[in-house]
């Protein structure tokens, strides 16, 4: 059945790589589908087995002023724009990708080596961005009315510029929906460089934009590798702001890149985010979250649950039905509907993960099971779902981010233990705790160096609720209002009454 529904949905992507492959990808600017000034392209191959995808434009410094430009030729009259008018836009353009949700995901997955199971909900997720963004757009403006004695001062917003946007690999589609989508409500335009590893469905992306009627200029799509394309991105002058997803040394940069135009920044960083498991938990709720927070997406998601840590007198049980499940799990070709893990998203990346394989022997911890590259029919760039034990909080299995389908086991005695591990990196981006104690998450709640705490709760999407990381996980916020202080200038205007005594000078 799961063989007749992979063969159904490769006949359907069939016509839609057709189009990548007979021209390549260019860039969109200006409302004009572009190649490269210097009319270079990069190869782009999918990773479940290495095929040709197409040609995608090698965007130059020149290409992103072009697209700068546009974007801040477009930006008084989007700026201008009737919240109301900026409102139903939006939600035009979430119904195209509802309309077309099908097909990117196929071109997703395809393009990613992500399961299809997980890009059809990715795909209606970037919708529901763009109308939880939309239904904000007409009150973006809205500010405070703070009375003082002799004076009122009054806030109000409006939005900063032109800006950048720079997105990584994983999920690529409904990520860049979560920067472009309140940037437009807020009243900016934008230039966006997608990562050079999944270019095609921000290609789909803009063309649906457009075709729901987007104005020229207002989002322009350059492709192109981060050093060239993005770097002159983070430069230029006529964008106001960066929004970049991506790795913590590439956002280092990015802040050095931009420090000529004062760019303001918002970044949003790897991690190395524990779920800590106490034995007053629910276990089997646990888990079921444990398993589903690293394996899925193939562990390429920044708020993975990649350190498990799990309480001594629970330790070996729960480790073993770990185990249990890790060996179940259905490593297969992504267009499969029963598939949970697919190929990482490139050759380059799978050798990464592969090599913390040796890490972690070399460190002295224990393969429980994978610790291996992996193909499908001899293909893919695979690696087998693997569990790492034995492990001390300060091997690099349990300080760097793998980025794979890679769990690291570590046990704790005690609260206070738990709290010192989890703290114990550099990264601060998520924290989940399974217990039964009130209290116990209310502390945890108060002591974890993270953004973001889910308490017996895998990952829960709320677009309100602030989304971000601390220390090298990020800066600044996502969700609701926080991307408005993002994308929007707050100005505060303060009115007297005009009966408050002025100090006077010179006069006699
Ligand atoms: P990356 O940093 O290598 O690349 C991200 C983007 O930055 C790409 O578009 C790339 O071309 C561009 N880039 C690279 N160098 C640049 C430069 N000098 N100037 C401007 N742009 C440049 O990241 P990746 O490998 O594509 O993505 C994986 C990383 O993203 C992981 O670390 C993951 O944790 C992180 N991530 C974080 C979140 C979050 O919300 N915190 C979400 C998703 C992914």
């Amino acid at each position: 059945m799961s063989q007749e529904q992979l063969n159904e949905n490769l006949e359907k992507l069939s016509p839609l790589l057709a189009e990548f492959s007979q021209q390549p990808i260019r860039h969109f600017i200006n409302s004009q589908w572009v190649a490269s000034s210097t009319g270079e392209t990069f190869s782009n191959n999918s990773p479940i087995d290495d095929s040709y995808i197409g040609e995608v434009a090698a965007g130059t410094a020149e290409d992103i002023d072009t697209a700068c430009n546009a974007a801040a030729e477009a930006f008084d009259d989007w700026a201008a724009m009737p919240g109301k008018q900026r409102r139903e836009l939006l939600h035009a353009i979430a119904d195209a990708i509802v309309t077309n949700a099908e097909a990117i995901a196929l071109v997703e997955s395809w393009d990613t080596g992500q399961p299809l199971r997980f890009m059809s909900k990715a795909a209606i997720r970037g919708a529901e961005n763009y109308r939880f963004f939309a239904d904000m757009a007409p009150n973006a403006r809205d500010g405070l009315s703070l009375p003082a004695q002799k004076h009122i001062n009054y806030s109000l917003r409006q939005p900063i510029g032109p800006v950048g946007i720079i997105t990584p690999w994983n999920t690529p589609f409904m990520l860049s929906t979560w920067k472009i989508a309140p940037a437009l409500a807020a009243g900016c335009t934008v230039v966006h460089k997608p990562a050079e590893w999944s270019p095609c469905t921000a290609a789909l992306l803009v063309k649906i934009m457009h075709e729901a009627g987007l104005p020229a200029g207002v989002v322009n799509t350059v492709h192109g590798v981060g050093e060239i394309a993005g770097k002159a991105l983070t430069e230029h002058k006529a964008i106001k702001a960066i929004a970049f997803v991506g790795e913590s040394q590439t956002g280092s940069e990015i802040m050095k890149q931009g420090a000529d135009t004062l760019k303001r920044v918002h970044f949003e960083l790897g991690g190395k985010n524990p779920v800590i498991v106490f034995d007053d938990a629910d276990l089997d709720r646990a888990l079921d979250a444990v398993v589903f927070m690293i394996y899925s997406l193939n562990g390429e998601r920044c708020t993975s649950s990649s350190r498990l840590l799990i309480q001594k007198s629970i330790a070996e049980e729960f480790v073993e039905k770990v185990k249990t499940r890790v060996a179940a799990l259905n490593v297969g070709h992504p267009l499969n509907p029963s598939t949970e893990v697919g190929p990482l998203i490139h050759e380059k990346h799978r050798e990464k993960v592969a090599s913390y394989f040796d890490i972690a022997k070399d460190d002295g911890a224990t393969i429980a099971i994978g610790g291996n590259k992996s193909d499908v029919d001899g293909k893919g760039c695979y690696v087998e779902p693997t569990l790492f034990t034995n492990a001390s909080n300060s091997m690099r299995i349990a300080q760097e981010e793998i980025f794979g389908p890679v769990l690291t086991a570590i046990e704790f005695e005690d609260e206070a233990e738990a709290i010192e591990i989890a703290n114990g990196v550099r990264y601060g981006l998520a924290g989940y705790i399974w217990t039964g104690d009130s209290g116990r998450c209310i502390r945890l709640g108060r002591d974890l160096d993270v953004g973001m705490i889910w308490v017996n709760s895998e990952n829960n999407r709320h677009l309100p609720s602030p989304f971000g990381g601390m220390k090298a996980s990020g800066i600044g916020r996502d969700g609701g209002d926080y991307s408005f202080d993002f994308y929007m200038e707050t100005k505060n205007v303060c009115i007297a009454t005009n009966d408050h005594a002025i100090p006077q000078l010179a006069k006699s």
